[in-house]
């Protein structure tokens, strides 16, 4: 349906509130793909926005003649099934839980191949509920694209005395990626809608999906970075260089880069690079562009450069 579902990456849907919709969250990632405004539309609609309003508001503006963009669409929740069919438009959301009764939304599905489902769960085992209702569709035949969605309530206010333990922020990824990570593994992921009721900033929500489909290789939308932790074995100041090289790289989507302590096992745990950086020696680094090493020896201090001009030569 539209862009979901399907051969298409996953999308990202994000709730904004009224502030978040006017001004722009800031984010070095792309805009969500479908922005979600309760049961008023922002009164200037970004071009080539996707957004996502109540049915009950949509019905009203439908009924009005006022609907200014083809780029809106309803969301049902599961008591406005009925609606559905009287509802015209080319996409339509329905919020489902597993425990539905299976006769009351499966025929709807049937019949409405346009309705993506919005898979939500408030049970402990969210994951096992939220699969659990993925299978119930396809033992029924039905093809509708699933987006899961799921709130949290972590909170960036609560104090943190230890300060080896993660962050709230740390917390709220590690809980969503732990949720959404094994359903995309499975391969039933066909968007993804964080939420968060505490104070972490909806810029932090929406990184955060987007990272979670990066890390599983579904949607690339950043550089990727492949590190070691460092050791003894660590030949020059690793922190520093990645921090040097991340700054220099951010805008290559896509690309990914190994950045390695030591020659030892450096080349092997970052096989799947597309180049490699690698400690050679006290203060020398060694370039590698796959798994072939392109340049050897550089002193420390040029090495970055020697880096992205590289990577400028083969044109990335
Ligand atoms: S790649 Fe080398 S430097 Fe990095 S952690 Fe492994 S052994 Fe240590």
């Amino acid at each position: 349906m539209e862009n979901i579902g399907g051969k298409n990456v996953p999308v990202v849907i994000a709730t904004r509130n009224a502030v978040e919709q006017s001004s722009d969250v800031v984010s070095t990632l792309p805009t969500p793909d479908y922005i979600y405004v309760n049961d008023a539309l922002p009164a200037k609609l970004k071009d080539g926005q996707k957004y996502i309003i109540d049915y009950n508001a949509y019905i009203e503006l439908a009924a009005k003649g006022e609907l200014p963009s083809e780029n809106v669409f309803p969301i049902f929740p599961t008591p406005a099934i009925p609606f559905i069919g009287i509802v015209k438009s080319k996409v339509k959301f329905l919020v489902l839980k597993y425990g539905t009764p299976s006769e009351e939304f499966l025929a709807c599905l049937k019949y409405h191949p346009e309705v993506v489902v919005v898979c939500v769960s408030s049970h402990q085992n969210k994951l096992a509920e939220q699969r659990a209702l993925v299978h119930q569709m396809m033992i029924a035949g039905v093809e509708n694209p699933v987006v899961f969605a799921q709130m949290y309530r972590f909170s960036t206010d609560e104090s943190n005395e230890n300060a080896n333990e993660p962050s709230t922020k740390e917390q709220f990824q590690l809980a969503a990626a732990a949720d959404m990570g094994a359903l995309m593994i499975d391969g039933l992921t066909d968007g993804l809608w964080l939420m968060n009721n505490g104070n972490i900033s909806q810029d932090d929500v929406e990184q955060t999906a987007f990272s979670i489909l990066q890390a599983g290789r579904l949607r690339m939308v950043k550089t990727e970075y492949i590190s070691c932790p460092g050791c003894g074995r660590t030949l020059y100041d690793l922190r520093t260089t990645i921090a040097r090289i991340k700054e220099a790289t951010k805008g290559m989507t896509g690309l990914k880069i190994g950045i390695m302590g030591c020659i030892v096992n450096g080349p092997g745990e970052m096989a799947d690079a597309d180049y490699g950086y690698v400690g050679a020696g006290p203060k020398k680094v060694s370039l590698y562009r796959k798994k072939v090493c392109v340049e050897k020896n550089i002193p420390e201090e040029d090495a970055v450069e020697h880096l992205l001009a590289l990577i400028k030569n083969d044109q990335k």
